[in-house]
């Protein structure tokens, strides 16, 4: 091959990648529920440009996952927030330490022995983050996009029985659009947010421990009442997460669900626009899977 030839084809690369990257900038509010096996990792992005990941995944496929939905000099992370530490959550954090610079961390901290927990607290106050504890009273915004802590409602500390239930629950709040994550706490959060009149009412649900059938109560989704719940759990898992009981729950509410495992990576664009701005339509060509999410009139 001539060196014209293989110049033209590295711009015209260079080219197509740039294209690819201008078009991720879409001015909305976009979530990844990104498809890193059994585990969590999401990704919001704001309108305003801001980009927060929500828990790291079991391994390093994160990086990879960041790598396809965020552009390619992106690599500030505004806020990582680590739901709990079991190494589902937190094992794809301690290598995204390493390559982007975060701004911010929030966590749940209750005393756990985890090696990968350590050595990502270690790490983060090796790099001077700021940590946040999570507690109710605390909340973020970035932007026109504001993290709601419910909870827990008070930081955690100290050893546990079952650290799902020290998880993080956020509700997004963006203009009509709301989506409640709720990390891996079980059914004795969901009553205690229940208990306390927490605004858990959201558009999207990321189904709570992966879909488990410990967490999902019919009167937790009833209160949250999404016309969508996304389900992150691993193709052919262990714990054969989602559970039927959880499935049969959404379906009985009228929910529609996504499942990272039959789906792979699930990303929602929220336009509060009554029309689909021109740049997603260019998108959804190039990456078909994203879909287009606008709340019902209420
Ligand atoms: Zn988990």
């Amino acid at each position: 091959m001539s060196k014209k030839i293989i110049l033209l084809t590295i711009a015209l690369g260079l080219g197509f990648t740039l294209v690819q990257d201008l078009l991720k900038i879409t001015g909305e509010l976009e979530l990844h529920v990104l498809d890193i096996g059994q585990g969590d990792a999401l990704v919001l992005q704001t309108p305003e440009g801001h980009t927060i990941l929500i828990d790291g995944g079991p391994g390093t496929g994160v990086l990879e996952g960041l790598g396809e939905v965020l552009p390619f000099f992106d690599r500030t992370l505004d806020l990582l927030v680590l739901t709990h530490p079991h190494e589902d959550h937190v094992a794809g954090l301690v290598p995204v330490l390493d390559r982007f610079e975060v701004k911010g961390v929030l966590l749940s901290a209750p005393d756990y022995e985890n090696q990968t927990y350590k050595a990502f607290l270690a790490r983060v106050a090796e790099v001077k983050i700021p940590v946040y504890l999570a507690e109710a009273e605390r909340d973020f915004e970035f932007g026109s996009v504001t993290l709601d802590v419910l909870y827990p409602f008070e930081p955690v500390s100290g050893k546990m029985e079952n650290v799902n239930n020290a998880s993080v629950v956020i509700r997004v709040v963006s203009g009509e659009n709301e989506i409640l994550l709720t990390g891996d706490a079980e059914q004795e959060v969901e009553a205690e947010l229940l208990a306390a009149g927490a605004p858990v009412s959201a558009d999207i649900l990321k189904a709570g421990h992966h879909g488990s059938r410990t967490s999902s109560t019919p009167e937790f989704l009833e209160a949250v009442g999404a016309e969508l719940m996304i389900i992150s759990s691993g193709t052919g898992n262990d714990y054969g997460h989602p559970h039927e009981e959880t499935l049969a729950k959404a379906e009985d509410l009228g929910m529609e669900v996504l499942r990272t495992d039959l789906e792979g990576t699930v990303s929602l664009i929220f336009s509060t626009l009554h029309f689909v701005p021109r740049v997603y339509w260019l998108r959804s060509i190039l990456a078909p899977r994203l879909r287009s999410f606008s709340s019902r009139p209420s």
